[in-house]
């Protein structure tokens, strides 16, 4: 499974502090790590065990990068599952496949079983989209264990689309929550200009006007502020200057069309 590509082991340096925003699943995110890391007194307490979270929402909005925080806050090993590759050429196939990764997850729980793009594998069932039955008996064997699992193995599941999944997924009581991530507001965009500064140039998070950057820089998502700051800094160097400025960022950020921009011309294409 591991040599297949199915299931991978993540390994992860991310923590809280390098998501701007989101405050309101970071805050769940912490809570539920409390749980986590203290089941047994919790379970005493009355808690019901932690099933797991969907966030779904735009590319480059930190899906990913949530994933990756909650291996850290919660204290477990993180392990991603491909649905892309999961999903089998021969009947039967797709199912094994998925017994034995959840299998392999239960084995070395508690950790985080993180199932990137679940809408690939599960789109279009039950809305008439035609998905056939491997599909649907997988689909089936997933909310069975979602439902009746009795240890550790939390799950994250992102997605891209979240109107394609099956509306049996997004029921109460599936996952314990779901999260929809948006192109981050200005305060987050700060914050997330901020964020990659501080990693790459510490010494000039004084020189910039940050305000100014997340005003200028409305529809971008923070996959596209980080590809902004990266390359300020990469033009920096080669023109040989000190510092990175706000000047020198606005620059790059004028000649890099945000995610909005990106997804309004492909829709002007499509119609
Ligand atoms: P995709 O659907 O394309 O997989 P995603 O939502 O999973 O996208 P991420 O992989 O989490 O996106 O984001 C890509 C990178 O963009 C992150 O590694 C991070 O550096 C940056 N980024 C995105 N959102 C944020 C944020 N809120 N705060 C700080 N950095 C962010």
């Amino acid at each position: 499974i591991q040599k297949s590509g199915i299931l991978e082991m993540v390994s992860v340096k991310e923590s809280i502090d390098d998501i701007g925003g989101l405050e309101n699943l970071k805050k769940w995110l912490k809570q539920k790590a409390k749980i986590v890391k203290n089941f047994d007194e919790a379970k005493q307490y009355g808690v019901d065990l932690p099933k797991g979270v969907l966030i779904a929402g735009l590319p480059g909005c930190g899906k990913s990068l949530n994933a990756k925080v909650a291996a850290t806050l919660f204290g477990v090993p993180l392990i991603r599952m491909d649905m892309g590759r999961l999903m089998g050429k021969y009947v039967g196939e797709s199912e094994q496949n998925m017994r034995r990764a959840i299998a392999l997850a239960e084995a070395i729980s508690p950790c985080i079983l993180w199932i990137d793009e679940i809408e690939k594998a599960f789109a279009g069932i039950g809305n008439g989209g035609g998905s056939g039955e491997v599909t649907t008996r997988l689909f089936g064997y997933f909310l069975t264990w979602l439902q009746e699992k009795q240890n550790l193995t939390f799950v994250v599941a992102t997605a891209n689309q979240i109107n394609r999944m099956p509306a049996e997924l997004l029921r109460k009581g599936r996952f314990d929550e779901i999260f929809y991530v948006d192109l981050p507001n200005e305060e987050e965009r700060r914050k997330i200009f901020e964020i990659h500064v501080k990693k790459r140039r510490p010494q000039d998070l004084n020189n910039i006007d940050f305000s100014q950057l997340a005003r200028r820089s409305n529809g971008y998502s923070g996959a596209d502020i980080e590809g902004v700051v990266k390359m300020a800094i990469e033009e920096g160097f080669v023109q040989d200057k000190p510092h990175i400025s706000t000047e020198g960022i606005l620059t790059v950020l004028n000649d890099t069309p945000s995610l909005k921009t990106t997804m309004s011309k492909a829709i002007d294409e499509l119609t």
